[in-house]
């Protein structure tokens, strides 16, 4: 009997961590917000080109998107 019991709390525990853990992962507003974390990142990670007013890498010697020389 005792082994019976064992299984199930077992079992309630594993249901009960997987409900825990599809609510956190269904949390849509905190992968979005995670999202714009990262995107910011990037995008103060670049430069906007003076002639077509692209985002750039600051490692760029020339605008990829014009051609354009970046001054520094
Ligand atoms: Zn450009």
């Amino acid at each position: 009997m005792g082994v019976i019991v064992f299984i199930i709390v077992v079992v309630s525990i594993s249901v009960f961590l997987l409900k825990q853990f599809d609510k956190v992962a269904g949390r849509g507003p905190k992968q979005i917000k995670d999202g714009i974390n990262s995107s910011k990142i990037v995008k103060d990670d670049r430069i906007q080109c003076s002639e077509c007013a692209e985002m750039i890498k600051p490692e760029a010697k020339k605008c990829r998107f014009c051609g354009a020389e970046v001054k520094k």
